[in-house]
């Protein structure tokens, strides 16, 4: 199969929003945005062995890849609406493409995302990056750099069960049954969500949001440097799942949920406490975590207490 062929069989979507003016096909796709919106643009990449496990499945390496980077568009409470997709393979070039692009169009469906161009070449490793465009209400989008002391720190969902999925990924072997509560938390890794419902509904309440790639501490500390403040952060507040509960136990449980990249769950910051009952509609548990100050960078408090912990994410099983 030539690469047209590819394209045209793989890529190209049965159907798109009317305002794609031009989608798949020309040299270059033709958007049209709301009147009175910014456009919000992000792009992220996925290497194989660097970021996802070589043995993952096609259709979770293209649904994760949209995932990612519809994330981003989420944070700033924004809506994504366009993606165009860069994918290289390797080895068996032909099903890996339409594994690759199965998983690009049902994360596409999930999430409301146009596929409108991109790009397709070879490789020695697979690689899929997506630029994922979105609109939001003019000068209504969340940045990381709003947060004001006294505000309420948040989180969304359960961190941690990202890491741990990936590390039950790891240890599997293909084809391997897996129990019901592990294929929970590889899910969360493979197909995370998006938290694009949630972010809307935060534009206008929260002062600023970020969504976790590196690890919650690291990333609310990226939040509050951005902003110019410091936080205090309640571990013992910290949601942990039945599943990562069950699995890791709770201390190992802790550590990923503070250090455990790759949930794409939300961390915010708002002085306005429906957040929470805006989760619950959401069917996103929204959870307060601490507090931000007015300096003294991100200190974590267990019992009371100062609670220090290994940075490095190190699980002991
Ligand atoms: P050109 O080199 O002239 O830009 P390409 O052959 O790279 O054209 O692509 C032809 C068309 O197919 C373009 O509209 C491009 O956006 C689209 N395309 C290529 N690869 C993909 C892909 N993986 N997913 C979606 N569209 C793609
Ligand atoms: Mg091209």
């Amino acid at each position: 199969m030539d690469e047209f062929e590819i394209i045209r069989r793989f890529f190209t979507p049965e159907k798109t929003h009317k305002r794609v003016i031009v989608g798949v096909g020309d040299d270059s796709a033709v958007l049209r945005p709301k009147p009175g919106r910014d456009i919000v643009t992000a792009v992220d990449t996925l290497v194989a062995g660097v970021h996802f496990p070589r043995s993952m499945a096609a259709e979770d390496i293209g649904f994760r890849a949209v995932a990612v980077s519809a994330s981003d568009i989420a944070a700033m409470g924004a809506r994504p609406r366009w993606m165009t997709v860069a994918v290289s393979v390797g080895a068996n070039a032909a099903g890996m493409l339409e594994g690759i692009a199965n998983g690009i169009f049902r994360a596409g469906n999930r999430f409301g995302i146009d596929l409108v161009g991109g790009d397709t070449t070879h490789g020695s490793e697979t690689v899929v990056s997506v630029q994922v465009t979105g609109e939001v209400k003019r000068d209504m989008a969340i940045t990381r750099s709003g947060a004001q002391a006294g505000d309420t720190i948040y989180v969304s969902g359960y961190p941690g069960d990202a890491a741990a999925g990936l590390a039950m990924l790891d240890r599997s072997k293909p084809g391997e049954r897996v129990r019901d509560r592990d294929d929970h938390l590889i899910r969360r890794f493979a197909n995370p969500d998006a938290r694009i419902r949630l972010g809307r509904c935060l534009s206008g309440v929260a002062s600023a949001a970020i969504d976790i790639s590196d690890g919650l501490f690291a990333d609310l500390a990226k939040l509050l440097d951005a902003s110019r403040v410091g936080g205090v952060m309640d571990v013992d507040r910290i949601p942990l799942s039945p599943e990562i509960l069950e699995t890791m136990g709770e201390s190992d449980a802790l550590n990923l949920a503070l250090t455990g990249g790759d949930d794409y769950e939300l961390c915010f910051t708002s002085n306005d406490e429906t957040v929470v009952r805006a989760g619950k509609q959401l069917g996103v548990p929204v959870t307060k975590i601490g507090n931000v100050t007015k300096g003294g960078g991100l200190t974590c408090r267990k019992d009371g207490k100062t609670f220090e912990f290994d940075h490095s994410g190190y699980v002991h099983f």
